[in-house]
């Protein structure tokens, strides 16, 4: 069944998780990919630990399962290696945010031609319940039945600073925004961060507040880096406030793997682009 890209492994997700949504929109977007010449064996998928980390047992596509917080630099080996695939990288908050934060601030840095799905439901999930890097102020969990007394981060902004040349945002209940935002990140030359606010039905239900909360940027101009950081600001994931959706941010820059291939070139090019980018930025 080549259309649906399933597998023989029984799923396990809950009934209910945001999981889904990731799952069901990235197999549309596949298939698209193949309609329009990138055959599925020019595809590499990476994953983590987690609840997120199964996405790969269900899709019968060549993939990676790594270890926790590993997927950004093992996609990014399998993209320095073979630039010739598309490499997409599924991380959970805690695999991401937590235990690879270091890894996904040098990728973003490099500018490496991958994109990272972070499944953000702002628990880990699967060892039932802790708190993680973007879980909001007093949130009660395993770890913390009293409520948490940390911020949560913000790592939309934290990639914005680091270099990312794409950033987004999508929720699990939002299908077709979903697709449409995994595509571009997907077709997008250097590094991709979509965070999908992926909601855990057991151990942390957000989905009444993110509905009353989520819109879709409209008139936002994602090439300019001051207004991708207010859209940013706009919700720090603790605050009541309305939550954007959407591509926050993109820029076209030469590719780290790129430096490998045509070293002299695209390293001028980049020392000029980075100069533009840091006089916009002021
Ligand atoms: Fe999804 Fe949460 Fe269940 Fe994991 S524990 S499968 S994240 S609902
Ligand atoms: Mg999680």
């Amino acid at each position: 069944m080549p259309k649906d890209l399933g597998t023989y492994a029984p799923n396990t997700w809950c009934p209910g998780c945001g999981d889904f949504a990731i799952l069901n929109a990235i197999k549309t977007v596949l298939n698209l990919l193949q309609e329009e010449g990138t055959p599925l064996e020019k595809v590499v998928l990476v994953s983590g630990i987690g609840c997120h980390a199964k996405i790969v047992d269900y899709l019968n596509v060549n993939s990676f399962y790594s270890i926790h917080g590993r997927v950004t630099p093992v996609a990014e080996a399998i993209k320095i290696a073979r630039p010739d695939l598309k490499v997409i990288g599924f991380a959970g908050d805690g695999d991401a945010y937590g235990e690879g934060l270091e890894h996904l601030i040098f990728a973003a840095k490099r500018n490496v031609d991958i994109t990272m799905i972070i499944h953000n439901n702002r628990v880990y999930g699967l060892t039932t319940g802790q708190y993680t890097p973007t879980s909001p102020l007093g949130f009660k969990g395993r770890s913390t039945p009293f409520g948490t007394v940390e911020l949560p981060i913000n790592p939309l902004e934290l990639m914005l600073s680091s270099g990312a040349t794409f950033i987004a945002r999508g929720f699990s209940h939002g299908l077709e925004l979903l697709k449409k935002i995994f595509k571009e990140a997907i077709m997008h030359k250097g590094f991709s961060l979509v965070e999908v606010l992926q909601v855990c039905v057991t151990f942390y239900n957000m989905y009444a507040y993110y509905d009353q909360r989520v819109y879709e940027l409209k008139e936002h101009k994602p090439e300019d880096y001051g207004s991708a950081l207010r859209k940013i600001r706009e919700w720090d994931y603790n605050l009541d406030s309305s939550i954007p959706l959407g591509v926050f941010y993109k820029k076209e820059m030469p590719t780290f793997e790129g430096n490998f291939l045509n070293p002299k070139a695209e390293v001028i090019d980049r020392q000029v682009k980075i100069k533009e980018i840091l006089k916009e930025a002021v």
